[in-house]
């Protein structure tokens, strides 16, 4: 399945009455629209992340999401959202199977929320998040006097609010974008594929997945991410170090960030050794408070026998994922008298970035040797030295 998300975020933000744009304007010092990309780029279903901007827009939010490992692109918002999806959707390959869109507004939508849209998209063709109504629904109309007066009490039990992300197969979404260049008026795309005859299924929304529509609003928000403890920039960030050290004996290849390096002695181990993914795994856990690589791939586990280690990697940044963390670099030390890494230290950059779901320039290798000194300067093992800063999303 490939997925692509549409980000809307080009309205003015008039009921804000701010001289700030609405989406630039910071929570927990990021903007609300870097907090909606944040979500999509750590939802693992999202292949690619298109964000419909003001143009003067364009520039501060490309430069913000340059390093990102899944492809940003921005194109030129139109008046109304549905003119900014369509706009985007012109963007998206043919190829896509699912389309997601997503109001910038909705800063704090979850990862998990979005991956169960899309799913629910991709089974039945369109689907979107909608809250349940927990007060009794009124419908009514201005009576006597000019007061509004009670006409109908609507079932509660059927009454859903629509949020987004509202997600649809490539060929739903053809039809409501369509639709609405036809001159049909909708407040979202789900309206649009309703009358295009396509039957929509409801997610049901979490309470986080507010939109951020007052000055209150933004209150409240500052509320939740505090009772969340990720108030300010300096919590919004954590800090891993990692270490590992192997000896290197005759018959075992030597292996480090994924790479095969030729030389004729390897670590003694039991996965195949490598000294990077290790130290690197125990940095991203131990970001996150999760415990050690020991406790995550124990070694008596037959599992992981000559495991490829770069899958311990992932494993650790896809735990740090779901504790609402992505890296966002990693510096690497090797201590190895020999070989050269030199020649290699690129290869095995590219391959822990790919690990670790980050682009390659977020992550550095850099060769030691110990000057001949103990034992690794006589060659007899390998110690690794990792760090690796963690961003919440
Ligand atoms: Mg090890």
């Amino acid at each position: 399945m490939r997925v692509a998300a549409i980000i809307a975020a080009a309205g003015q933000g008039r009921r804000f009455g701010s001289a700030v744009p609405k989406q630039l304007l910071r929570v927990g010092g990021r903007t609300l629209v870097e907090r909606s990309i944040d979500a999509f780029a750590a939802c693992d279903r999202v292949n690619e992340i298109v964000v419909a901007l003001p143009a003067d827009l364009h520039e501060t939010i490309a430069a913000a999401f340059s390093g990102a490992a899944k492809p940003i692109r921005t194109v030129a918002g139109g008046e109304r959202r549905q003119d900014s999806v369509a706009n985007a959707f012109d963007a998206i390959a043919a190829s896509t199977n699912v389309i997601v869109i997503h109001d910038a507004a909705r800063a704090f939508v979850s990862p998990a929320l979005i991956a169960k849209t899309i799913d629910a998209a991709f089974e039945s063709g369109a689907a979107i998040a909608a809250m349940p109504s927990r007060d009794t629904v009124k419908q009514a109309r201005a009576g006597a006097g000019g007061h509004l007066t009670i006409s109908a009490t609507l079932p509660r039990d059927e009454i859903f609010l629509a949020q987004t992300p509202q997600a649809f197969t490539r060929a739903v979404l053809a039809d409501a974008v369509a639709l609405g260049r036809s001159g049909v008026e909708a407040t979202d795309e789900a309206m649009l594929a309703e009358r295009a005859g396509h039957a929509v299924r409801i997610v049901e929304s979490d309470a986080s997945n507010m939109k951020i529509t007052t000055p209150e609003d933004l209150t409240l928000a500052e509320a939740i991410i505090k009772a969340n403890g990720q108030t300010t920039k300096a919590e919004s960030a954590r800090v891993g170090i990692g270490y590992d050290l192997h000896r290197l004996v005759a018959g075992r290849p030597l292996i480090l960030g994924g790479v095969t390096i030729p030389f004729d002695r390897g670590p003694e181990g039991h996965s195949d050794g490598d000294a990077v993914c290790h130290a690197l795994t125990d940095a991203v856990l131990g970001a996150v408070a999760a415990g050690d690589i020991g406790r995550h791939f124990p070694d008596t586990d037959p599992k992981w026998k000559n495991a490829d280690s770069t899958r311990m990697l992932s494993a650790a940044a896809s735990a740090a994922r779901e504790r609402g963390f992505l890296v966002q670099n990693a510096d690497v030390v090797v201590v190895l008298e020999r070989p050269k890494l030199l020649p290699h230290v690129d290869a095995m950059r590219a391959s822990v970035a790919r690990a670790l779901g980050i682009a390659d320039s977020r992550v550095s290798v850099k060769g030691k040797t110990n000057e001949g000194v103990d034992a690794i300067g006589r060659g007899e093992a390998i110690a690794v030295h990792a760090v690796v800063i963690m961003r919440r999303v």
